[in-house]
């Protein structure tokens, strides 16, 4: 099992999206192992979006991310990174597939609704950097024996 970090960025909270884009995910089949609200610090975002920090639009993605709390949540489940990518779909949601969150929802390559971990590497790094130990949860789900078959767990 692999575990992931999203957040519903602020333009999603603003839209009243909040129930929709989590729910995305848990009709996917992925398990919520921790889910919060927080209002980002700027030093939380020079570490989170510090690989953009030479990009012009590094400011105003940081002031963006800070208009709103935001909602992280940390999903669980077999190739849960990869899962959740694509469940997002590509950076411009303008171009971003119908059926994908992005897709069916965005028209921005800024406000494009949700961040997602990009590679198992990055959710190490990004799961803790959003959640302490307590807040995550390692829980049977009732649904677990239906959403997959015995030998994928
Ligand atoms: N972003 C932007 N302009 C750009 C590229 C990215 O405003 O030209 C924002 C956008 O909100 C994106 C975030 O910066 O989601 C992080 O960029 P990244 O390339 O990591 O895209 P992602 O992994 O979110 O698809
Ligand atoms: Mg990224």
């Amino acid at each position: 099992m692999e575990r992931t970090l999203v957040l519903i960025k602020p333009d999603a909270v603003q839209r009243g999206m909040i129930g929709l884009v989590t729910g995305r995910f848990e009709s996917k089949g992925l398990k919520v192992a921790g889910l919060k609200m927080m209002q980002l610090t700027d030093g939380l975002l020079n570490e989170h979006y510090g690989h953009l920090s030479d990009k012009p639009f590094f400011p105003r993605i940081k002031s963006f991310m800070q208009e709103t709390p935001v909602v992280a949540m940390c999903l669980e489940g077999v190739d849960a990174v990869d899962v959740v990518r694509g469940l997002c779909g590509v950076t411009n949601a303008r171009q971003a597939s119908p059926g994908t969150i992005r897709g069916d929802f965005g028209m921005s390559v800024q406000c494009n609704l949700v961040h997602a971990s990009d590679s198992l590497e990055t959710a190490r790094a990004e799961v803790p950097r959003f959640f302490s130990d307590a807040e995550l949860f390692t829980y049977a789900k009732a649904d677990d024996p239906v959403v997959y078959a015995d030998d994928e767990r």
